[in-house]
């Protein structure tokens, strides 16, 4: 059920093995979930940019044995805006004050000795703990505005937990020190700044989409060619098994898919609504109480060949609701057909109850527009056309109760339906990268295919997984990175 990065490496490690597979996706035309590539006027966009880098030895050859040449090295570029000027990320101290000017430096040190004086006794919020660290000037400017527009929640009621997590061991005299002083003087701190800083990735020429539709290729040619526009409507069980799912196609007609083995992709939430019959009353609650961020990309064709040199760029200002513009040529110059164009992605966060997500598409795209004049980025007549994308569920929420929420429908599970495999990034309210839904995936292909014994729950749990150098939505609040998601001050 769904043809994403984990149900399509999952039909994918299935055939390798011989084990015959029916791929259901609801989308009519695409595949990839949320790592799909969409085309406009010959521009390509991601659903916000998707860095391929996996820790996983495994999974980067993967990447290479389906994409071949197609795959290629990225050095990563990718910096702040924040009133009109350009400021490096990773954060340098040098670069930062000469970007603020002499007054708003002299600010931004007053503000720091007054932290250091009289610190915050004991920080529990986010706000709380990198004020105390780097003042409360440099919160603002660097901290508060990206990471409130990412997760919709103040910085007041986020936990310190998570900014110990990500900067730990950093404050501003470290950060000075380190922009001062030459390598051979420097401590462990600076070591995690370089290995930031160094940053490289790879890319498909055409986007992520390409990866997922090649190996969707590679499955039709082995017979089994994803079923897309059919949509998993209910999953029916007896006797402690599934034993088919209910698909609707674009005619409305339903039919019956039988199997031995069902793995799921699709939010847990909706999965469990779909059990015929119905799951326990606890087991529902449970997983209706699973709550997810939503996003909105506004993908612009701009009628200039060069716009800014970044792959992406945070945007800092609270003047404006977008959060993070990307440049995709930036990612391959395959991504645009017409070299005199350039095709930029504008991420908003929201909620799918928030007005936004229902405003017409017209007025999203002016938004787009307008926001990219108010930043400099470009004057409103180069703005050719434009299209907006929706991406429901495109983060699990950690609230504080989620961990208790997820383990009562797992339990359940486990022990009612052994034959229903749950995988992939919504699959398990999991907040993974495409190598971890893929790595999830395969696992449960090789149990099933070949009788393996693995656990897809502790991917991306154990602390070697949690990788520094990179974090999905790349907030600039991490200097070390990560993948962990905040939390809010638990009551
Ligand atoms: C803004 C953003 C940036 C990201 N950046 C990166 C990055 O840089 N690098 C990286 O590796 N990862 C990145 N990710 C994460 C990556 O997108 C996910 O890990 C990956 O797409 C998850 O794969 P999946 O198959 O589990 O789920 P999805 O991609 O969500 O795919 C699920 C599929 O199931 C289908 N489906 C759902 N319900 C049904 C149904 N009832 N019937 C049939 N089909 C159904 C959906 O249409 C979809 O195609 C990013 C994610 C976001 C949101």
């Amino acid at each position: 059920m769904g043809a994403g990065p984990a149900g399509l490496s999952a039909a994918y490690e299935l055939t390798r093995h011989g084990t015959p597979v029916t791929v259901i996706e609801k989308d009519p035309h695409t595949v990839g979930g949320i790592a799909r590539t969409l085309e406009f006027m010959g521009c390509r966009f991601d659903v916000g940019p998707h860095r391929f880098f996996s820790k996983s030895a495994e999974i980067e050859a993967l990447w290479t044995e389906v994409l071949g040449d197609q795959i290629r090295p990225v050095s990563r570029l990718t910096r702040i805006l924040y009133r009109g000027k350009f400021f490096d990320y990773p954060i340098r101290a040098s670069n930062a004050f000469l970007g603020l000017g002499p007054i708003e430096t002299a600010r931004c040190v007053a503000s720091y000795a007054q932290a250091r004086l009289r610190p915050v006794a004991e920080p529990k919020s986010f706000e709380d703990w990198v004020s105390n660290q780097f003042g409360h000037r440099l919160f603002q400017i660097f901290f508060k505005t990206y990471t409130e527009k990412v997760w919709g929640i103040s910085t007041s009621e986020l936990s310190a937990d998570w900014a110990g997590q990500r900067i730990r061991g950093l404050n501003l005299v470290e950060v000075i020190r380190n922009a001062l002083l030459p390598a051979s003087l420097r401590g462990g701190a600076e070591r995690a700044i370089v290995k930031t800083l160094v940053d490289a990735f790879r890319y498909p020429r055409r986007g992520a989409g390409q990866m997922w539709e090649s190996v969707a290729a590679r499955l039709a040619k082995v017979g089994h060619p994803v079923r897309l526009g059919e949509e998993v409507v209910a999953v029916r069980h007896a006797g402690g098994r599934v034993l088919s799912v209910v698909v609707r196609d674009g005619r409305s007609a339903t039919l019956d898919v039988l199997g031995s083995e069902f793995i799921s992709t699709m939010p847990i939430r909706e999965l469990i609504a779909k059990l015929q019959p119905a799951a326990p009353s606890i087991v529902r609650t449970a997983a209706d109480a699973l709550a997810y961020r939503d996003f909105i990309t506004v993908n612009l064709v701009l009628d200039r060949a060069d716009v800014f040199p970044d792959q992406w760029i945070y945007v800092h200002d609270p003047g404006v609701k977008v959060g993070r513009i990307a440049n995709f040529k930036n990612f391959s110059t395959a991504m645009v057909a017409d070299g005199g164009l350039t095709g930029l992605g504008m991420e908003y966060f929201c909620f799918e109850t928030d007005g936004m997500w229902g405003w017409p598409d017209a007025q999203l795209l002016d938004l787009g527009r307008r926001e990219l004049v108010a930043l400099g980025i470009c004057r409103a007549d180069e703005v050719k056309a434009g299209m907006v994308y929706r991406q429901p569920k495109a983060y699990p929420v950690y609230d504080g109760e989620y961990l208790g929420h997820l383990a009562v429908v797992r339990e359940w599970l486990r022990r009612a339906l052994p034959n229903l495999w749950l995988v992939g990034r919504n699959g398990m309210h999991h907040y993974n990268n495409q190598d971890h839904s893929m790595m999830t995936g395969i696992l449960v292909a090789r149990n099933i295919a070949a009788g393996a014994d693995f656990d897809p729950w502790l991917v991306n749990t154990d602390a070697e997984y949690h990788e520094e150098e990179r974090s999905e939505d790349g907030s600039p609040t991490a200097v070390r990175g990560g993948r962990d998601v905040p939390q809010r001050i638990a009551s």
